[in-house]
């Protein structure tokens, strides 16, 4: 999408608001795979409520946009905008066992100055790209751990009514990959809380998760991390893995031969492609094992 009023273009300098053009979705997602749109980065929370009051006057449709490592976009021109929050310097601000985080901040970047100064709990964390903010929304999560048990208090825009917002950790339920905020609340910034650790012990930790990420997962592959979520007591991976689907592809869009929940772009995968073969994995699984299994993905496709 174009944003092509000129009353909107006028107001954005003002609200410390950068127009990134033609943004191309590819090269903003883990996946690599996507269309165009454009891009709009916000670099001062405070202008939020007044960028947001004018895009939805005008009728400009927008979603929000993290590190781009859990999003499968589609292809050709995007019917909306995107928005992205630049991060500040610095991002991270720790008080005793409390960091207060930008949601722009890189999370494995978070998680190393944390451990630095002996704050751990995010070990399984390490490996995870993205952003905060990302991995807020989404409930990051790894190795029997996830962020929101160091959740204490959330900075968000309240698309509901239009206001920033703070949200204590015990008003937000975290349950595996999903979260109570609205679908269109922005996350602006987190307050942790973590436990006191010797570094030298967190970095062990974090070398055992490392090790388990390297020997199980195509690390160096384009992919959007799992795909499906596990259903309750079992294993989208290991139902993809019996079928013998590994390997399985569509185009150059492929079911990874190390992990069977990671779906590769071995080349120049199209959306069309990848979409197909995440639906054709879905209906084989629900085919065997009766199971209909929900997206981790997130899907971006007009
Ligand atoms: C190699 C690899 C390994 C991975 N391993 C794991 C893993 O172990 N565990 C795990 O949980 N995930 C994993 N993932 C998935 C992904 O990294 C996480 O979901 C991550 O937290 C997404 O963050 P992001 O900033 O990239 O979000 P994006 O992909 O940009 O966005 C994801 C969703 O969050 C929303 N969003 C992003 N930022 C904001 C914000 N500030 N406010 C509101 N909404 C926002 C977007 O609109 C979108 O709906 C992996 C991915 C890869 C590529």
């Amino acid at each position: 999408m174009h944003i092509e009023d000129p009353k909107i273009i006028a107001a954005l300098p003002e609200l410390s608001v950068e127009l990134r053009r033609a943004s191309s979705l590819a090269e903003l997602t883990s996946l690599a795979i996507g269309g165009t749109t454009d891009l709009l980065r916000i670099r001062d929370h405070e202008s939020i409520p007044g960028l947001l009051s004018l895009l939805d006057y005008h009728g400009v449709p927008h979603s929000f946009l993290g590190g781009g490592s859990n999003l499968l976009v589609g292809d050709g021109e995007l019917p909306w905008i995107v928005l992205q929050l630049a991060s500040p310097d610095p991002d991270v601000v720790l008080e005793g066992n409390f960091a207060q985080v930008d949601a722009a901040a890189d999370l494995g970047r978070m998680v190393t100055y944390c451990a630095k100064h002996d704050l751990g709990g995010m070990e399984g964390l390490i490996g995870v790209p993205g952003t905060v903010g990302g991995a807020l929304r989404m409930n990051a999560g790894a190795y029997g751990m996830q962020i929101g048990s160091y959740v204490r208090e959330v900075k968000l825009y309240r698309a509901a009514n239009r206001r920033l917002e703070i949200l204590r950790g015990e008003q937000i339920s975290f349950e595996y990959r999903h979260t109570s905020f609205a679908p269109d609340d922005m996350m602006l910034a987190v307050k942790l809380e973590l436990p006191s650790k010797p570094y030298k012990e967190i970095l062990q930790g974090i070398r055992i998760c490392n090790e388990k990420r390297r020997s199980s997962q195509p690390l160096g592959q384009k992919s959007a991390g799992c795909i499906f979520k596990n259903p309750p007591g079992a294993s989208a991976g290991r139902m993809i893995d019996e079928l013998g689907l590994k390997g399985l592809s569509v185009g150059d869009a492929r079911v990874s031969d190390r992990h069977a929940n990671f779906f590769v772009n071995a080349g120049k995968a199209s959306a069309k492609d990848m979409l197909a073969l995440v639906a054709g994995v879905r209906e084989r699984v629900h085919r065997a094992f009766h199971a209909e299994l929900e997206h981790e993905v997130v899907i971006w496709n007009a």
